[in-house]
């Protein structure tokens, strides 16, 4: 009698905490982490394999039968597994539904993939003999190919066309004497060659920095490089990476942002010529991304680069991550799977048993923490890494004093007038694109707000609209005021755009550049712009944190700032956090290249200690007082927090839910349950939104408070209520 086939536990992307039972004949071991198709009610889906059983819990007659396996790409390997696996524990977010997010777009369709091929050209072993006296003296492109392709490798296509456009002949010719050949493979991951670069000669502080990492490459360690701006972080990480791949390794860098990865793609594309490097994030074509996401599973791209999803990225012979600027809050994904890659990267990094770099000047207060507790090894680069190059002076300018003209100050204007005659670059840094954050009747103080969110319409002046940042609602400007009639509805506050009015007026004769969402939206506009700005082809860039994020512009040497006060008195206790990150970060970029830079903050309130502190550069002394403010009020880090969030067509309904959820929670000593609230930004796109706050001293008592609840909570009718768990929560 052949024996029964095995039972396959397929992961579904279905909301449903559980594995899926399926017959699987045919399948073997092999084929654990592979996808596959299978019914599922009425239609088909792809899922993977998690694991072989060889029965299963349900009546067998019952189960149906995987209906294909795609063998197409490598099978997702026990390790990433289980990193999956600890994720979807740890957010309480279902296997299956965590799985499937982990993989590219087109693998979560019911098709097997087809990567592109491309020709690439090699020469032969008697091609490889040949000297350039024995080609045709005339004939210099074919001196030039011969040149370019001893190095043996197979050059593709696109890089041998950019030697000379008509290779194709000439290599097609050789191919038929027997000196080269003609090879198909995967596209080329980054068609262009880069120019080569030579590694400068690191400082004393970076070379230490280098050698503490490096010493750790055969296990586990979290390392916190805590580096001033310009301080030569990014050599670092070079380093480091020249120093994986030397070990055979693969490099996972993850940065915050799409558009850090152009700029740093570069870099690293310079440093490293002849390796393969892929980039993944959302910004890319779906084909784009499976062709480098293969590459990196496949081991052939020897360095990843990519946003937040790229942590999950399959990587076989993963060396080392990095985490760069790992204080941004863009490492948070806020919906499906809510995850925070930075954590996420520690921990693949400890399974793997492999070192972890996390780099910023102003680090999360968590990762300082963790580093003050000995969690983490700190390294420190507390000079610039150029030598002339000192850090900027910052100065705040009182606007209760001297009035800003057009949110302007009369010394911010002849700053920025200096440096034009000096035929240097000043940026004025404004948090808020549009034209002003609100447009206002100052007789009866009615302001546009969005009728599907709590929150004020935004001006956009170029565009002629009223927008809403938070749900996209989109309408025309009001000329009276719809409460009073009143005809002189006026803007409150200053966006971008409003600035931008302002500097042309002051500065009829500078070239003015914005750089914000709205102003880069096209594909290649922002890179276009950074190159533009480094030639020295703007004199004043007016822009949000886009501008302020890890751009080393030379000829900047002043950085205005408009509008920070807000935050100083949010009701989120994270705020100030931000707000020192973020000036630290704008402020950096003035005076990278040696012209001593400058910074001029507009402030209310001059003599508030976060400008005290940001005023010294002193980060560690700001995280000092932030940790004592959080350890007094009972705030992360010192306790760990869950949100269970819930959304309704009306409030009630949310919290209706939310206090059953109450009533459902175990009691456990050492977590504290708040009572549910309306969330801070109480209404979002037609959503009633509330939450309910779980916190505990300890992580592993919230995480075993949270795995007895949820079941719980699958349990219970969420008629109209849609609902998720937020575990670490960036926002309450
Ligand atoms: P960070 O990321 O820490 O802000 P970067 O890595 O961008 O700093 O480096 C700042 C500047 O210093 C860059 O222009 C970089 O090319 C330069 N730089 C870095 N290391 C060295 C070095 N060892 N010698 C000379 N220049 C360096
Ligand atoms: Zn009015
Ligand atoms: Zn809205």
């Amino acid at each position: 009698m052949p024996s029964a086939p095995p039972i396959a536990q397929i992961a579904l992307d279905i909301p449903v905490p559980r594995l899926f039972d399926y017959l699987a004949p045919g399948l073997t071991k092999a084929d654990i982490g592979q996808r596959v198709r299978v019914p599922f009610g009425r239609k088909e889906m792809v899922g993977v394999v998690m694991g072989l059983l060889p029965d299963s819990s349900y009546a067998l007659h019952k189960l149906k039968p995987v209906l294909e396996v795609y063998r197409d790409a490598p099978a997702l390997s026990t390790e990433l597994l289980r990193l999956l696996n600890f994720c979807s524990d740890y957010y309480h977010y279902p296997l299956g539904a965590t799985v499937m997010a982990a993989l590219p777009t087109i693998l979560r369709r019911s098709q097997p993939v087809q990567v592109k091929l491309a020709s690439a050209w090699q020469l032969t072993a008697a091609g490889l003999t040949l000297r350039t006296d024995d080609l045709p003296a005339r004939a210099p492109a074919q001196r030039a190919l011969l040149d370019h392709m001893r190095d043996g490798q197979a050059h593709p296509g696109t890089a041998l066309a950019a030697i000379c456009r008509g290779y194709r002949s000439i290599v097609k010719a050789w191919v038929s004497r027997g000196w080269a050949a003609q090879i198909i493979q995967p596209a080329t991951l980054h068609p262009h060659p880069a120019e080569a670069d030579a590694p400068p000669q690191l400082t004393a502080a970076q070379q230490d920095a280098v050698a503490q990492i490096s010493a750790a490459f055969a296990h586990y360690q979290a390392f916190l490089l805590h580096g001033i701006t310009g301080s030569g972080k990014t050599e670092v990480y070079l380093h480091l990476v020249a120093a994986a791949l030397a070990r055979g390794g693969q490099v996972l860098l993850l940065v915050p942002e799409i558009n850090l990865t152009p700029q740093l793609t570069g870099v690293f594309r310079a440093r490293f010529p002849h390796i393969a490097i892929a980039t993944l994030h959302s910004g890319m074509a779906e084909g784009e991304r499976l062709t480098h996401w293969l590459a990196a599973a496949e081991g052939r791209a020897r360095i990843v680069l990519g946003t937040r999803l790229a942590v999950f990225a399959a990587l076989p012979q993963l060396a080392l991550l990095i985490v760069d600027e790992e204080h941004d809050s863009s490492f948070h994904q806020q919906d499906g799977l809510r995850y925070a890659a930075r954590d996420v990267a520690v921990v693949r990094a400890q399974q793997r048993g492999v070192p972890v770099v996390l780099g910023s000047a102003t680090p999360a207060l968590e990762t300082w923490h963790n580093a003050q507790g000995g969690r983490y090894t700190l390294i420190s680069l507390n000079q610039r890494a150029i030598a002339h190059a000192r850090l900027p002076t910052i100065s705040l300018l009182d606007t209760r004093s001297c009035k800003p003209d057009e949110g302007l100050s009369a010394t911010l204007l002849a700053a920025i007038r200096s440096r034009l005659d000096a035929g240097q670059q000043s940026l004025v840094f404004v948090n808020r694109r549009g034209y002003s954050p609100a447009l206002m009747c100052f007789e009866c103080g009615w302001s546009a707000a969005c009728t599907r969110c709590s929150a004020k319409l935004v001006l956009h002046l170029r565009e002629h609209q009223l927008r809403c940042h938070h749900c996209g609602h989109v309408e025309q400007v009001v000329h009276a005021c719809p409460a009073c009639g009143n005809l002189d509805l006026k803007p409150g506050g200053f966006g971008t755009q409003r600035i931008e009015d302002s500097l042309t007026r002051h500065f009829p004769q500078a070239r003015i550049l914005r750089v914000d969402r709205d102003s880069t939206r096209k594909k290649h506009s922002w890179p276009d712009m950074q190159r533009a700005i480094r030639k020295g082809a703007a004199d004043i860039l007016v822009g949000t944190q886009l501008l302020a994020k890890g751009h080393d512009f030379p000829k900047l040497t002043l950085v205005g700032v408009i509008n920070a006060d807000s935050a100083l008195y949010s009701p989120d206790f994270r705020a100030t956090e931000r707000l020192f990150a973020q000036l630290m970060q704008v402020g950096g970029r003035a005076g990278r290249a040696g012209a001593a830079g400058e910074v001029l903050i507009q402030t209310q309130f001059p003599e508030h200690h976060l400008y005290r502190l940001l005023q010294r550069h002193d980060y560690a002394g700001f995280a000092a007082s932030l940790l004592a403010e959080r350890a007094a009020a009972g705030f992360p880090p010192f306790v760990h927090q869950a949100v269970l969030r819930a959304e309704a067509g009306r409030l009630d309904t949310a919290l209706a839910f939310l206090h059953k959820a109450q009533c459902a929670a175990p009691h456990m000593t050492g977590v504290t349950l708040f009572d549910p609230t309306q969330a801070a930004m109480a209404r979002k796109a037609g959503a009633e939104r509330a939450l309910l706050l779980v916190q505990s001293p300890t992580r592993k008592v919230l995480q075993a408070f949270l795995s007895a609840w949820m079941p719980q909570l699958y349990a219970l009718k969420a008629n109209n209520v849609r609902w998720n768990l937020d575990v670490d929560p960036l926002e309450i």
